[in-house]
């Protein structure tokens, strides 16, 4: 779906299958973030040739996490199209998944701070808990927050994966709710979008599963 003219989302809403939600940033450059679980991309092909769009025409693919429903189908794109992620969380996942999936190589890291790519500027914002080093991608000008797994739409991501922590993950999600932000978009479920759905839910958030952290 169209969430505005150079966003598109596409919710993951089959639950006979653990896959995330992708997201796809179609402005000078062609970014896709969280293309999921490799067997299940047929999907996301389908709907980037609704838009006309071919896989090779990626500029960049963006994993938030290496979990497997997040990353795995990174593995499909080619040169010149580049592969970002956190290092490391790119350490680690090669290291975990080494025996089922081939991690792709990095073509640049993704720290904390400001990120480029042609016209479109983002911050990178690292933010471990419920993996140590995912990240979420915040992009000010359209106030648009790529979570991952951190939050949801009144939930938050699970702590007892290899590198989890609820501290870690408390902290970040309190820095996250700082953010001026009208997109929240989830790495599960649906997205929550509105200024003050975002705040309603970053309070639920805080009030209900900091309980449980
Ligand atoms: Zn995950």
């Amino acid at each position: 779906m169209k969430v505005f003219d150079s966003l598109h989302a596409f919710i993951w809403q089959d639950h006979s299958a653990n896959n995330c939600n992708t997201y796809l940033i179609d402005a000078d450059k062609k970014i896709l973030i969280d293309p999921g679980h490799l067997h299940l991309f047929s999907p996301i092909e389908r709907e980037l040739k609704k838009l006309k769009i071919t896989p090779d025409q990626i500029d960049v693919v963006i994993a938030t996490h290496g979990h497997p429903d997040h990353l795995e189908a990174a593995g499909k794109f080619k040169k010149p199209t580049l592969f970002a992620m956190n290092q490391e969380e790119h350490a680690l996942i090669s290291e975990l998944a080494a025996a089922y999936f081939k991690v792709p190589e990095a073509d640049f890291f993704l720290t904390e701070g400001d990120l480029t790519i042609g016209k479109l500027d983002f911050q990178v914002l690292v933010t471990p808990g419920h993996s140590p080093g995912s990240i979420c991608l915040y992009w000010p000008d359209r106030k648009v927050l790529f979570t991952g797994d951190v939050v949801f739409n009144q939930s938050i991501g699970r702590t007892d994966l290899p590198g989890g922590s609820s501290g870690d993950l408390k902290k970040s999600i309190i820095r996250l709710s700082k953010l001026d932000v009208e997109y929240l978009l989830t790495g599960h479920g649906e997205m929550v979008t509105g200024r003050e759905k975002v705040q309603e839910n970053f309070h639920m958030i805080q009030d209900y599963w900091f309980n449980y952290l």
